[in-house]
């Protein structure tokens, strides 16, 4: 396995691959402090590709200017023992400085999908978002990139992104992964304290309650926003931010769910962390099932 720190040398590395071997390229993007929800990813994209490339970088223009940047749990040294062991080829781990070279002033934006549920509450978090992927996509040109349900939002934007500016990728998007309690894995379930992390599991408990009731004939918005709400509420240390109903592709809001994919998703504080999850109602296929381990 080879740790590139240089957007160069990973640029020529990918290039010999596709062009000299022939060989199909997985590319995984991740900020580190991986949990088992990257390494689903990673087995996906071992399944699937000859070679797996892994990029381990915490991008600063995805986090506004009082978020977690600085305190985001960073150790490449565990989770390069972490991607050998899941037999990667390449780790792409460059400084900020060689991501983004001095006179960086080009970016990319979803317009519409991105200033709604995270992007309200996080503004200008997807602009950086998708400008880091499309800078990566660039730098790779993998064959398919791996992306989690987790990050319902971010899947959707930029499987818009690839289609509007036409990457040459195909992004493959994967369940969620969860512990036993039903938390959804995440880097930040690493600042919750053992109570915290015991409140945190109300998030699946809700969402897990809506799709019955969806699942029993309940198909108002309203209602199962409501029933959520409800939910959250009986945890003392939980405060949330969000919950919502919308169209699985366009995220229009919904207020009945009929057809196509809805997405119920939301974002509740526990303490100062603020965890996201959600459920997709109105397709039964499995993996999108809360609580399917990938
Ligand atoms: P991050 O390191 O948080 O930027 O995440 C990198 C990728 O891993 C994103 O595509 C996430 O959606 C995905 N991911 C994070 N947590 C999970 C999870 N619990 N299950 C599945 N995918 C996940």
């Amino acid at each position: 396995m080879e740790i590139i720190n240089r957007r160069k040398r990973m640029m020529s590395v990918a290039r010999k691959l596709r062009r000299e071997e022939n060989r199909t390229i997985g590319f995984v993007p991740t900020m580190g402090a991986l949990h088992e929800g990257h390494l689903s990813l990673i087995h996906e994209a071992r399944a699937l590709c000859d070679v797996v490339v892994v990029s381990v970088f915490v991008n600063p223009t995805q986090f506004g200017p009082t978020e977690d940047f600085d305190s985001y749990p960073r150790d490449l040294t565990r989770d390069s023992g972490l991607l050998a062991e899941y037999n990667v080829d390449y780790v792409f781990a460059p400084t900020v400085e060689e991501m983004y070279p001095p006179g960086f002033s080009t970016y990319v934006e979803v317009e519409n999908l991105s200033g709604q549920l995270e992007g309200a509450s996080r503004p200008g978090h997807f602009r950086g978002v998708t400008t880091v992927i499309a800078v990566l996509l660039n730098l790779i040109k993998p064959n398919f990139a791996f992306f989690g349900r987790k990050d319902a939002q971010q899947a959707i934007l930029i499987k818009r992104m690839v289609r509007d500016l036409a990457f040459d990728s195909e992004i493959v998007v994967l369940p969620i992964v969860r512990e036993e309690s039903g938390l959804a894995m995440a880097s930040r379930n690493n600042y919750l304290n053992d109570e915290q992390r015991r409140a945190a599991t109300v998030l699946n408990r809700a969402l897990s309650k809506a799709r019955e009731a969806y699942e029993e004939g309940e198909h108002s918005a309203p209602r199962l926003i409501e029933l959520v709400r409800t939910a959250i509420e009986k945890e003392p240390l939980a405060r949330i931010d969000y919950i919502s109903v919308n169209d699985d592709e366009t995220l229009e809001k919904l207020d009945k769910i009929d057809e196509s994919p809805a997405l119920l998703s939301l974002a509740v504080f526990i303490g100062d962390t603020r965890l996201i999850d959600n459920v997709v109602l109105g397709r039964t296929k499995k993996q999108d099932a809360v609580g399917a381990k990938a």
